[in-house]
């Protein structure tokens, strides 16, 4: 059987180890991976400088999300995982031009210990009663999808929207609670309702329920930066089945084969294919196959992304009172009309990334609300950046290094609807025989849901008959 995985990131590129195990256990299978650009990872990209490990893309993964550390067990590269620092967990907003910490016992955006609450300069104190009565909810089941917003509104009041769900959101999505699905987007939150109407009593319970050992690092990476993954993965594959600078321009049905059309117009047979790019090029690929379907695909809407790195000399580093420099790093509602979203203190978060006498930080720009951000010259973006973080940190140094990463249109954005759209996809892709599509466009856009859905997807491609 001969299998096409059109897109080397980190989705492709699981499916193709997958294929490539069940290659080496005896299956008659061969695959060819097509990538348009000149490298594999996608957006995974690790770059080191001046001693420092700059991420480019992801720089790590949620710890309870299993994919990602069963394929380095599968890999053999465990003893490689690092868990984050969390001794430094603390994560600032800014608020009013100030950075205030987020209250302890918050839950991602669920208030979970009273005194931390109840003082926090965080919310006005109207937030702080309709959090008191949210404890009291009743067990709702909601009709229907409705955005992020509108249900943080709902059991908490427009301000947690604006100081902790958009910016979270938009940290995790690069996009704006307000057009976010909850059914997609928080989809625990939904059944926390439903079960027991407060958010905060659910979250209590679940908390309760958790093993005593259960104290794992929130974020796992690897020692060497997230390339590190991708690097593995690629050692395993068959380097004569990997086709890179080789993008691929449409895809054809011809009896029950599958055509792949590349760049330089040689066409290639295959008995299935794995489509694993963003969803806006598997519609373009797809268009002529089946126009429904493409037309499906291409209405997710991805956002784009700029992120920058600065190295710092320690002893420069002149962050005004201190205390933030103590943290994970901080988020910036767009209340706050900054440009920057947030700001990771690498050096705290994962301390081995910066030498001692080094301070590493990352900083985000862009999203749905501000994709423009994508088009300023290097020098904008630096001096923008600069300009805020004294701002924000009274930071004045100038930076040893900064490197810049402009990611367009690689955030999927999960918009109310998207959960009856994927549906929709899935029915009339399950019309194709052999079709198997994997990415961040359909139920998760996070690195070991990406991987999962590569891993699925080329075991649904041998399944099918
Ligand atoms: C800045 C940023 C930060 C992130 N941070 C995190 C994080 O900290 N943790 C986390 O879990 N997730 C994070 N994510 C999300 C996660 O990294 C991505 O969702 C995931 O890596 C996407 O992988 P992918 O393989 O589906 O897509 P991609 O990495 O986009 O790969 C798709 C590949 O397809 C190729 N391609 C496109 N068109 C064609 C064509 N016509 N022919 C051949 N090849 C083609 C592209 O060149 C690309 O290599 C982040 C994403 C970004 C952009």
């Amino acid at each position: 059987m001969k299998i096409a995985i059109i897109g080397g990131g980190i989705s492709g590129l699981s499916a193709a180890f997958h294929l490539e195990r069940r290659r080496r256990g005896g299956a008659d299978v061969r695959y060819t991976l097509f990538e348009s650009s000149d490298r594999l990872g996608g957006v995974m990209r690790t770059e080191r400088v001046e001693g420092c490990l700059i991420e480019a893309g992801p720089d790590s993964f949620l710890s309870e999300k299993q994919s990602a550390a069963d394929l380095c067990r599968e890999l053999g590269i465990a003893d490689q995982l690092v868990g984050s620092n969390d001794a430094h967990r603390r994560t600032y907003i800014l608020v009013k031009g100030r950075l205030v910490e987020m209250p302890d016992g918050l839950q991602f955006m669920v208030p979970t210990k009273l005194w931390p609450t109840v003082m926090t300069p965080l919310f006005s104190w109207e937030t702080k009663l309709r959090m008191a009565r949210e404890f009291f909810a009743k067990p709702h089941t909601a009709n229907g999808d409705e955005s992020a917003a509108a249900f943080i509104e709902r059991h908490f009041g427009p301000e947690v929207v604006d100081r902790l769900a958009d910016p979270l959101l938009a940290g995790v999505y690069g996009g704006s609670a307000e057009r976010l699905s909850v059914r997609a987007v928080l989809p625990r939150f939904l059944d926390m309702e439903a079960k027991y109407g407060s958010l905060s009593r659910a979250m209590l319970a679940a908390m309760k329920k958790r093993p005593a050992n259960g104290a794992r690092p929130i974020f796992t990476s690897m020692k060497d930066g997230m390339q590190q993954l991708v690097d593995a993965v690629v050692a395993e594959l068959d380097p004569g089945a990997i086709r890179t600078s080789s993008r691929v321009m449409a895809l054809g049905r011809e009896g029950g084969d599958w055509v792949v059309l590349r760049q330089d117009s040689t066409a290639v047979r295959f008995d299935r294919v794995i489509v694993a790019t963003p969803g806006y090029i598997a519609a373009g690929l797809l268009r002529s196959v089946e126009p429904r379907l493409a037309s499906l695909l291409g209405e997710i809407s991805y956002s784009s992304s700029v992120t920058v790195a600065l190295g710092y000399a320690a002893a420069g580093f002149d962050g005004r009172g201190g205390k933030q420099e103590d943290g994970f790093g901080f988020l910036v509602p767009r209340s706050e009309r900054k440009r920057l979203l947030a700001c990771t203190f690498v050096h705290n978060k994962f301390p081995h990334r910066a030498p001692e006498d080094r301070l590493l930080l990352r900083v985000f720009l862009g999203g749905s609300h501000d994709p423009a951000a994508l088009q300023l010259g290097d020098e904008e973006i630096l001096r923008t950046v600069r300009d805020e973080l004294q701002q924000i940190l009274g930071l004045t140094a100038e930076p040893r290094f900064s490197r810049i990463y402009r990611w367009e249109r690689s955030m999927a954005q999960y918009e109310v609807g998207h959960l009856e759209r994927v549906a929709e996809i899935e029915r009339l892709r399950a019309g194709l025989p052999g079709l198997a599509l994997a990415g961040n466009a359909y139920r998760g856009i996070g690195v070991p849901d990406c991987i999962k859905s590569g891993l699925d997807a080329a075991a649904e491609c041998l399944r099918c008959k």
